[in-house]
């Protein structure tokens, strides 16, 4: 495929492409071109020159080329399931979720767009005050591998339905399906340069994001110190951010709970996706009086989870999605049993056998009696291993679950009216589960505290984060 600058699909300025490939089976799925800072250039000098047509439009006009590019979506959702699978590894029933969930986003920003967003008020004798909601301008979207169609609706949904012009980068090892669903709002109706795709690596197209002053705000996906890296090349322009960095949630299973229930919630909350999720239950604290038998029930079924390539009939987890992803795991649970930090359970190695060898597939792991201070709970773990530590009660839980320098998301898990209300009180995070964890629809601000992040996407408040307001005093 080519980048999208300005409604044409274009060579980057450099000529060179870089290819993307199956991280099951290590085949070439496509090619994408190498852009660097000036691509990025043209892109904002077409997003510049589309603001002003797109952000006179209606709201409502706007909003409806959002809904009919969902339709198309969801049309060709088998097709687009399979190339994100193909080039990011889930299994593919997790790639036809996240394929509708990118319609649902854009469907929901399509029925807030019909809404009045500015106010009105008499204050005597100041006069007759009105608050304009104005669109910013041009946004930058930086995005990750790990759900790139998700992250692209929770970026461009709000950001195009407020008026804005955006320029996005998908990260390099799943580029593909970003480019697929660009191509389906250009057909949809979205004007030539209102958004525009470049590819190519972070330090080069991805800077040149961050600090070209063109660029109003810039919204960035990823890792805590490559949000560090942003946010210092935005300082100079002065620049709006949303930064929705790393987490390590905590999941507290307390003595009343359904056991079952939370069991599949381990399964599902650190599992999908091979563990690639930044809101993935990355620690697991059990009360002591239940542990045994809840080890035991985990332990079954995370080894009845089968591990294989994301097109294969009944796959439950595919592959890492690149080496390095794979290399930092095995580097982090390689740490863990040189210091004896816990005992491997299940898992803490590559499956063995021909069909594994080509890609990048660890084992679900579990590890159980890890130490508070191991670097698995102090680290961000983002692949398919959860560390497990017991606890006497909701003190000890909630004091570990608070000792992180994350705070996204985090879930409690029992029937207690007591327990929930101080664990909702108290946990430091921008999400907080009952009985569930990971689920995020499009109604749900999004975001997390601590080193997790600044701002917040989804739900009807993200639009506010890409408007400014203009207030007018009128005095007759
Ligand atoms: P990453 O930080 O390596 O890369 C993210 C994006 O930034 C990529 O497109 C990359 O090319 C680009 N980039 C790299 N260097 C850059 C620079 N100097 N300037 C600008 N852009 C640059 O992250 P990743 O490995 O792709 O993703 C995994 C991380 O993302 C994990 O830490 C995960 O927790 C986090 N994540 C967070 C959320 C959230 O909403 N909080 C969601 C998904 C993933």
């Amino acid at each position: 495929m080519k980048m999208l600058i300005n409604g044409e699909w274009r060579d980057s300025v450099s000529g060179k492409v870089f290819l993307v490939h199956n991280p099951a089976t290590g085949d070439v799925v496509g090619e994408a071109p190498l852009g660097g800072e000036d691509d990025v250039r043209s892109a904002i000098e077409a997003a510049g020159e589309a603001f002003a047509d797109w952000s006179a439009r209606s709201s409502r006009d706007r909003g409806k080329v959002l809904f009919f590019a969902a339709e198309e979506v969801r049309r060709r959702n088998t097709d687009l399931a399979a190339l994100l699978t193909a080039e990011q590894g889930k299994p593919i029933r997790e790639a036809v979720d996240e394929i509708n969930g990118f319609a649902n986003i854009l469907e929901y920003y399509h029925a807030l767009s019909a809404g009045e967003r500015g106010e009105f008020m008499n204050l005597g004798g100041y006069g007759r005050v009105t608050v304009e909601r104005r669109p910013l301008g041009i946004c930058g979207a930086i995005i990750p591998w790990n759900m790139p169609a998700i992250i692209m609706g929770w970026k461009i949904g709000p950001a195009l339905t407020a008026g804005n012009t955006v320029v996005l980068k998908p990260a390099r090892t799943a580029p593909l399906t970003c480019m697929k669903l660009a191509e389906i709002l250009g057909d949809a109706g979205l004007p030539p340069g209102v958004l525009n795709v470049v590819t190519g690596p972070g330090e080069t197209v991805g800077r040149e994001i961050a600090r070209n002053p063109g660029v109003r705000k810039v919204s960035f996906t990823g890792e805590v110190g490559t949000g560090r890296q942003v946010a210092l090349d935005a300082a100079p322009a002065l620049k709006r951010l949303t930064l929705e960095l790393g987490g390590s949630d905590p999941m507290i299973v307390c003595d009343d709970a359904d056991i079952p229930a939370a069991v599949e919630g381990v399964v599902r909350g650190r599992f999908y996706n091979c563990g690639q999720v930044c809101t993935a239950v990355k620690r697991l604290y059990v009360y002591e009086s239940i542990a045994d038998e809840f080890v035991r029930r985990l332990t079954a079924r995370v080894e009845a989870i089968v591990v294989g390539n994301g097109m294969d009939r009944g796959v439950g987890m595919g592959p890492l999605n690149n080496r390095a992803g794979l290399e930092r795991v095995v580097g982090q649970v390689d740490a863990a049993r040189d210091r004896d930090e816990g005992e491997i359970v299940t898992g803490g190695q590559a499956p063995r056998g021909e069909a594994y060898e080509r890609g990048h597939f660890f084992l679900p792991t579990l590890i159980a009696g890890v130490p508070h201070d191991s670097v698995l709970f102090a680290e961000e773990v983002f692949g398919p291993v959860l560390p497990i530590a017991t606890v006497p009660g909701l003190d000890e839980a909630l004091e570990l679950a608070n000792n992180s320098r994350y705070g996204l998301g985090a879930s409690v898990w029992t029937h207690s009216a007591d327990v929930i209300a101080r664990a909702t009180e108290e946990l430091e995070a921008g999400i907080v589960w009952v009985n569930q964890h990971l689920r995020i629809p499009p109604e749900v601000p999004f975001g997390g505290t601590k080193a997790s992040g600044i701002g917040r996407e989804n739900g009807s408040r993200a639009l506010e984060e890409y408007m400014e307001e203009k207030a007018v005093l009128i005095r007759l």
